[in-house]
């Protein structure tokens, strides 16, 4: 729909550009990607707000810039193969199968996993595989990775996912530091891992365990509104 697209580009333009981002290829993909699909219908209005939205299940997607900077700090080329480990609405890991080759992302909410795929199919993704799994220690079957990416904030780095990166490639991750979360870039050089980069950020936590018995209402979703606008 035409507003949705007048809304995009303005996302683009005054909440990713004007703060510095400036990949080119993250910027198109996310004036195309249709965010309001990943957003719960009551919220569509709201999708492209500078703030992070309730998705059920006290869980949220994230902030436009936020999307558009983890995305950007994997520096993705195309011919990679990527982890996510946090699907929630699907719309994190649809922006990266738009700028890689393949996605293999992980959800431990069964339902989320089973709503955001269905959204990715309708959307006709072909290359990102939704899984209802813990993924705090990554997914070994589909190992190894050209890039990871953590969209949940983990108390410290898991060192099991560094083992499933390529050498050379790219981890993201918040990690609390005290009171505050910060985003962590760390890159694979062989059996070292040097710190890349890091900024404040603020994610909802990575959790052990699947969830299968989740449910969300449309009550639930309006009292998450307010603690969503706080997150990333
Ligand atoms: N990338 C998402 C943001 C999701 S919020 C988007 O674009 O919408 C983070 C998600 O991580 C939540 O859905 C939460 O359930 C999930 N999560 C938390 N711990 C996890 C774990 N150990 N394994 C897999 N997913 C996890």
């Amino acid at each position: 729909m035409r507003e949705f697209a007048v809304a995009r580009r303005r996302m683009v333009r005054e909440q990713l550009v004007a703060e510095g981002l400036d990949d080119q290829r993250v910027l198109q993909v996310m004036e195309e990607v249709p965010r309001h699909l990943f957003v719960p219908k009551l919220l569509r209005h709201r999708s492209h707000q500078p703030s992070a939205l309730p998705i059920g299940f006290g869980q949220t997607i994230s902030k436009p810039f936020t999307v558009g900077l983890m995305t950007t700090l994997l520096e993705l080329q195309g011919d990679e193969h990527v982890l996510e480990v946090g699907t929630g609405s699907g719309y994190q890991g649809a922006v990266l199968a738009r700028l890689a080759k393949s996605v293999v992302s992980v959800e431990r909410i069964k339902p989320l996993a089973q709503r955001s795929r269905a959204t990715l199919k309708e959307l006709g993704f072909d290359n990102i595989t939704v899984l209802a799994a813990d993924g705090i220690e990554g997914m070994f079957d589909h190992a190894p990775y050209d890039a990871i990416i953590v969209t949940a904030c983990a108390p410290h780095l898991p060192p099991v996912l560094v083992s499933q990166l390529k050498d050379g490639g790219f981890l993201l991750i918040p990690v609390n530091k005290g009171r505050e979360q910060i985003l962590y870039r760390y890159q694979r050089q062989g059996e070292e891992v040097l710190v890349e980069q890091s900024v404040s950020c603020r994610f909802v936590p990575l959790l052990a365990g699947v969830e299968q018995t989740a449910v969300a209402n449309e009550e639930e979703l309006a009292e998450d509104n307010i603690q969503g606008e706080h997150l990333a």
